[in-house]
């Protein structure tokens, strides 16, 4: 079976077309400045081929009918024909209290996914654009969405719900959701085959550090706590989001400086996190680099990150009672040895220590516990398209 992955933003669009038995990619690539002029990064794993395109893409659907043209292009393509793509598989950023797993898509889940646009508005108009253009340029391929927020569908009431007016919860359903639901999903089932344990038996605090950040405690292989909220600005620092802050800074800032609103949520948004205390980036390898060349707001930034990033694993291991394992991926999860040390320094008493030799590592599934460490630190790269293709293949075999 083949499933072509798809992740649609607003200007761009992510795609791989994989088997789900097997997991081998057959190829993935990048849309980039759709609506804009167009350009297209399409790369082959088996043959470590990488090719570059300016196709103009007016909409999505130029876009997808690039990637599709590029994948059964009689020179670097991987398929004769679009008859060979069984499946495609959405990713959605938002599906509401609606959607609990991922789901075969027909008119009434369209209609459901555009309800949820006021609680995502920058992604699930993208999602759905990506949607519909592959519907137009692929008509009678089956196609699913598979939502970020599904798999925090479990989390208990007392998890979920914000010390505001319950009404707004009955009425304009605000709660906490949280996001990376795929991310969260993939790297607790790889931990538990891992460690060899059933995932029922064990608690497990996933942290997905990135340009996003957030961490989730997993009970028994169910989501019970994470933290990212209503939307994915809440939580930990990130790139460029705030995290969780005093809401009254708001109206604090927006006195004080006569800003808007939507000025006062855009830097909380696109100016805050490590970019906007060390001044430097959103990158972390950037912000490192400066911290090693003496940059104290830098450094300063690094500590702000990796100490709430140490409050919170505590504070998922609190909710579920315990802990038998600590999961780092993404970007800086996965990359940064000097930051994973750090997050975890505080943790000796809870019974997480690493391995510093073990710790000298970037990118690979690996255990880097200490010998005489009670829990197991792992790091395990994520694969969100992984988990689209083989939920995507398992709703389109029933
Ligand atoms: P993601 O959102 O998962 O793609 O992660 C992006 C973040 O990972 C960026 O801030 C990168 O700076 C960070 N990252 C990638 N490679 C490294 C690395 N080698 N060391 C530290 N951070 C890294």
């Amino acid at each position: 079976m083949k499933v072509l992955v798809i992740n649609a933003g607003s200007s761009s669009l992510k795609y791989q077309l994989m088997d789900p038995q097997t997991q081998e990619v057959l190829a993935k690539g990048l849309c980039e400045r759709i609506g804009i002029d167009g350009r297209l990064t399409h790369k082959v794993p088996a043959t470590n081929g990488k090719y570059e395109f300016e196709i103009p893409m007016p909409t999505h659907a130029e876009a997808i009918q690039s990637v599709l043209d590029a994948l059964t292009n009689a020179e670097h393509g991987v398929i004769k024909s679009m008859s060979e793509i069984d499946a495609v598989g959405h990713r959605v950023v938002h599906g509401g209290e609606k959607f609990a797993s991922s789901v075969l898509i027909d008119d009434d889940v369209m209609a459901a996914i555009e309800e949820c646009i006021p609680l995502a508005p920058l992604h699930n108009p993208a999602n759905i654009t990506g949607i519909k253009a592959c519907q137009k340029v692929m008509p009678g391929v089956p196609m699913v969405a598979v939502f970020d927020t599904a798999f925090h569908q479990t989390m208990p009431a007392r998890a979920f719900i914000y010390a505001i007016p319950y009404e707004y919860y009955e009425e304009n359903h605000v709660r906490r959701y949280g996001f990376h639901g795929t991310s969260h999903l993939y790297v607790s089932r790889r931990a538990a085959d891992i460690l060899g344990k059933p995932i029922e038996e064990l608690k497990i605090v996933t942290c997905h550090l990135g340009n996003g950040s957030s961490v989730c405690a997993i009970d028994g292989g169910k989501s019970i706590e994470t933290s990212m909220g209503f939307t994915p600005l809440d939580g930990l620092p990130m790139g460029t989001r705030c995290g969780s802050i005093d809401v009254s800074i708001i109206e604090y800032l927006m006195e004080t400086h006569h800003l808007t609103i939507e000025e006062v949520m855009n830097i909380l948004n696109k100016k805050s996190g490590v970019l906007g205390v060390s001044g430097v980036s959103s990158d972390f390898r950037d912000i490192e680099s400066a911290a090693a060349e003496g940059n104290k707001r830098a450094q300063l930034a690094l500590d702000m990150f990796c100490y709430k990033t140490t409050k919170r694993i505590a504070s998922a291991s609190a909710a579920m009672g315990g802990i038998d394992a600590v999961v780092f991926t993404a970007g800086v999860g996965e990359n940064s040895p000097e930051l994973r040390e750090q997050i975890v320094a505080n943790l000796g008493f809870m019974g997480i220590k690493i391995d510093p030799e073990k710790n000298k590592t970037r990118g690979e599934e690996k255990d880097i516990s200490a010998a005489d460490a009670r829990v197991h630190t792992l790091l395990i790269p994520t694969n969100e398209e992984l988990v689209i293709a083989q939920d995507t293949a398992a709703i389109v075999g029933k």
